[in-house]
């Protein structure tokens, strides 16, 4: 079918018919797309059938790969891309009068993750399958995914997020396959032949209904398998209530939390938690039973991968199986457990780190309480003979105190593997946060700096980079990424630098197009896109860069011999629809923007723009253009970041701080290709347990901060009034927590060498060139190959 262009026209012209029921003349976009959709949904199928057919005839070991979010944005052309059949698909479709980049423009996203961690496990799934690993995806089919960004006079508005509106052709749904999760109700115990048995009794049922989508390989016929769960009523409720019932059911799987640091505290999310967990180890048990009969191999066949703490029922959740329906003994149980479960944390932020209060807990899921308050009791003895008497000590590891479950510490003590996601943190986590049960457990640390999918964000997001390369180097980087490197042979390479550079200008000309038709504003296509791109967060500090443009305006203005080369300072960047200190950035930024864009006397100087609902389709457009890549976080508080890499990989050159896998992007590149600068990690640790950090002084002695902090508030922004009050406060009256102003004078003495090499274009296309021939290792593909090496012991 799709071995010609004459064969593929014929097949798309039948399956237009047979599927809308329209004549061709008739049919518009949204047909064409899902009829091609269809078309290469039905073409994996082959080749999913028998990668799953493989793995049950193969008695390998499988890992499923259990995360509350999957940020995997359009899939259509990626899967054309993964298939080799773009060029025949597009040539086919244009001789039919039909744009293939207009019908993967109506694709909605599949935005069901809110920033780096979702993305994350999107990359980690085309890894998988390019390098044709048995790992899957498990998650929910959220019928909502991160709400859609709207700006309205200045302010985000968050409407309802409808990527299901049209159907999802990427989607099977396996009725068939159905599992009821037990929520409430009670535990009743009852002796039989010595023995004591648990039934949950008087739950309420929530059916869970798994729709895969078949995850398709670069080159390869590996197809695995993401496994999305949806909440439905079961089919005969017991309550009376129906429709109460029904609401209640549905609302599981409604929502994604539009939050990615804080716990929400909300029964529902905690439900979505255990619903995840009990459909997917139960179906993976379920599968494994078919197979191997009984569990005792289990932890030989099977990995199961917890992304951050989410998923971490799991634990729990498999000892009830093991323990209750099997009737294992508790000791052979718990081994088994630890023995298939790994653990990856992405954050040290403390107010992120997951806690439940047992009256919430127990309430709702009492026989998995037990269990957890039985593994609880069990660690504590053994920290009792470890630490006789210390109960300080104890008290501050035990997984349930102060009425409270700790979700990580479930996760460390019932999982055989944690991994941090960058160097440097990992070793916080080793040095500080984890260190308790680093001294007990030193055999379950290990780091696993994270990737990104070279295959999306460079040989799709960016085919003129990705050809150029290519032609000097061959296509081997698209197989082994870390082949990038042989790009060094071309850094004194006049030509190939000065091609380097008239694609980043493309790539800013289409950029700045978009930025026009969204805000009007003309943006110069050679001025410096410096952009900052990621989830609003006070620890991220858009505040840094917005009052450093503030600065750079007010200088300008003032200072007739001051100069600078011309600056578009992009934003893009979702605030979570409860987080009041990061909207008001948000306002900032369009405040800011407002008087400068308007101002004659800047016009052609300086430019600020807020790209509207920032989203994986829309970042791919963003970093194959920006020349400038805002990696700004407070140093020790960003785990990795992944944004960072993606930008790296496409030719920008980073100005950031030594935080996450900035530090091992330094390395990779060259400290001489990027621009570091501002505290360290250690200088942030020794800050908070010393003190000695006075943000007052900071605005005292510096006229520069001064200027910029007064003028949030003292009528510089016409009729904003008391708007910008909670920032000033932020930094002046709660001492500033995330050290923008200890770190001003660093980011405005880094940005201004920056902007100093722009102008020295041969010097800077070779930095751009170091970035990203030293960007292979961000390539997921490594990431994956030491998961499967290192964690799960996964044969190919
Ligand atoms: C990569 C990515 C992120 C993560 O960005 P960071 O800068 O690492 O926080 C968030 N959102 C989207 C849409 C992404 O593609």
């Amino acid at each position: 079918m799709f071995s010609s262009k004459e064969g593929f026209k014929e097949a798309f012209l039948k399956k237009l018919e047979m599927t809308c029921g329209k004549s061709f003349g008739e049919s518009t976009k949204r047909d064409h797309y899902s009829t091609l959709g269809q078309m290469v949904r039905e073409y994996v199928s082959t080749s999913w059938i028998n990668t799953n057919e493989r793995y049950r005839m193969g008695k390998g070991k499988q890992v499923y790969y259990l995360s509350i979010e999957f940020l995997l944005g359009r899939l259509l052309q990626h899967n054309l891309m993964n298939l080799e059949m773009e060029e025949l698909v597009r040539d086919g479709l244009e001789d039919l009068g039909i744009d293939l980049y207009e019908l993967e423009e109506t694709e909605s996203d599949a935005g069901l993750g809110n920033g780096g961690l979702g993305r994350l496990a999107a990359c980690f799934m085309d890894s998988l399958a390019s390098l044709d690993l048995p790992g899957h995806g498990c998650g929910i089919r959220y019928k909502h995914g991160l709400f859609e960004q709207k700006i309205v006079d200045g302010y985000q508005v968050e409407l309802p997020e409808q990527w299901l509106r049209h159907g999802h052709v990427w989607e099977v749904r396996r009725a068939e396959l159905a599992i009821d999760v037990p929520f409430w109700g009670e535990v009743k115990t009852k002796e039989e032949n010595g023995k004591l048995l648990f039934h949950h009794v008087n739950a309420e049922t929530i059916t869970a209904v798994p729709y895969d989508m078949p995850i398709v390989g670069y080159k390869t016929d590996t197809v695995n398998t993401l496994r999305l769960w949806n909440a439905e009523p079961a089919p005969f409720p017991a309550d009376q209530d129906i429709l109460k019932y029904k609401r209640e059911t549905e609302s599981v799987s409604e929502f994604l939390y539009p939050d990615d640091t804080h716990d929400e505290g909300k029964i529902l999310r905690l439900k979505q938690q255990y619903f995840l967990v009990s459909a997917s180890i139960r179906s993976i048990i379920r599968s494994h039973r078919k197979r191997y009969g009984s569990l005792h191999s289990f932890p030989e066949h099977v990995g199961i991968h917890i992304n951050d703490t989410h998923p971490v029922l799991a634990i729990p959740e498999l000892m009830r199986i093991l323990v209750d329906e099997e009737g294992m003994q508790w000791d052979a149980a718990w081994k088994i457990t630890v023995q298939t479960v790994s653990y990856t944390n992405h954050t040290t932020l403390t107010e992120a780190l997951e806690k439940w209060p047992v009256r919430i807990f127990q309430p709702l899921l009492p026989r998995i309480y037990m269990i957890v308050e039985e593994i609880n009791e069990r660690f504590c003895r053994s920290l009792w003979e470890r630490y006789p008497g210390d109960w300080k000590h104890i008290e501050r590891m035990a997984i349930i105190a102060h009425d409270e479950v700790k979700m990580a510490h479930l996760a460390l003590v019932g999982s055989f593997s944690v991994n941090g996601v960058a160097s440097l943190h990992t070793e916080i986590l080793k040095k500080q946060e984890m260190n308790d049960f680093y001294q007990i457990y030193p055999e379950k640390f290990n780091n696993k700096t994270n990737g990104i999918t070279h295959r999306r964000w460079l040989l799709k997001a960016n085919p003129m980079l990705a050809q150029l390369i290519s032609d000097g180097i061959g296509d081997h980087w698209i197989r082994e990424p870390e082949r990038l490197s042989e790009l060094v042979k071309y850094r004194e390479d006049v030509a190939f630098l000065q091609q380097l550079s008239i694609v980043k200008h493309r790539n800013k000309e289409r950029l700045a197009a978009r930025m026009e038709e969204q805000t009007g504003i003309a943006i110069d296509p050679s001025s410096i896109f410096d952009i900052q791109v990621k989830r609003l967060h006070a620890y991220k500090r858009q505040l840094l860069n917005i009052l450093h443009v503030m600065y750079l305006s007010n200088r300008l203005k003032e200072d007739s011999s001051f100069h600078i080369h011309p600056r578009t300072f992009i934003f893009g960047a979702k605030a979570s629809p409860g987080y009041y200190y990061a909207k008001k950035i948000i306002k900032l930024i369009h405040t800011v923007a407002e008087k400068v864009n308007h101002d004659p006397f800047l016009a052609d100087r300086l430019k600020i723009v807020f790209l509207e609902n920032y989203r994986v389709s829309l970042a791919e457009e963003v970093f194959p253009a920006a020349d400038i890549s805002e990696q700004i976080s407070t140093a020790s508080k960003e785990a990795s970041g992944t944004g960072n890499m993606k930008f790296m990989m496409n030719g920008a050159i980073t100005v950031g701080t030594l935080d996450g896998a900035n530090v091992e992007m330094k390395e990779r590149a060259g400290a001489e290709n990027l621009f570091i600068f501002g505290l360290t990690a250690d200088q942030v640790q020794n800050y908070y347990q010393n003190g000695g950090y006075h943000s007052m002084d900071y605005y005292h002695h510096d006229n520069r901060i001064r200027q910029v902090v007064n003028q949030l508030t003292n009528g510089f922004f016409p009729d904003m009034d008391d708007e910008f009050e909670p920032i000033v406060d932020s930094l002046l009256m709660e001492n500033d927590q995330y050290f923008v102003l200890r770190d001003f004078d660093a980011y405005v003495t880094i940005q201004k060498q920056a902007g100093k090499i722009y102008e020295n274009q041969e010097k800077w296309r070779k930095m751009c060139l170091m970035n990203i021939a030293g960007s292979g290792y961000f390539s997921s593909d490594r990431t994956i190959n030491q998961y499967a090496e290192e964690i799960w012991h996964l044969n190919k």
